[in-house]
């Protein structure tokens, strides 16, 4: 079997073999990437995996994977992002609808 040379951020160099790896191959071809488990600090690294990355993965003999991006993942967001407050503030009001649901299902049992 091929044996793949990766680095680790935290090892360097490491060798592995195709199984050890897994190639997604991403509709939107900057998010493609390969993943491996280190075989010396066990920790799983991934990287971007361009086209010629891809290419030398599968010659050596690494399965791909298509995944598609959900199309609301690329839409444009425009306005501020939630704050914490915000997200409080909805908690809360979930809780208290919640609180509202079981006193109506109280009721209707009454
Ligand atoms: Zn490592």
């Amino acid at each position: 079997m091929t044996t793949i040379k990766a680095t680790c951020p935290t090892c360097g160099e490491v060798e592995l073999t195709a199984d050890d790896l897994t190639l997604m191959v991403c509709s939107q071809a900057p998010l493609s990437y390969y993943a491996f488990r280190c075989p010396r600090c066990i920790e799983e690294i991934r990287k971007p995996a361009d086209d010629h990355i891809i290419s030398l993965l599968v010659s050596g003999g690494v399965r791909a994977t298509n995944w598609n991006i959900p199309a609301e993942a690329l839409e444009s967001h425009d306005g501020l992002s939630i704050s914490y407050d915000e997200l409080l503030d909805f908690a809360l009001a979930i809780e208290r609808t919640d609180y509202l649901a079981a006193l109506a299902d109280h009721a209707f049992r009454a």
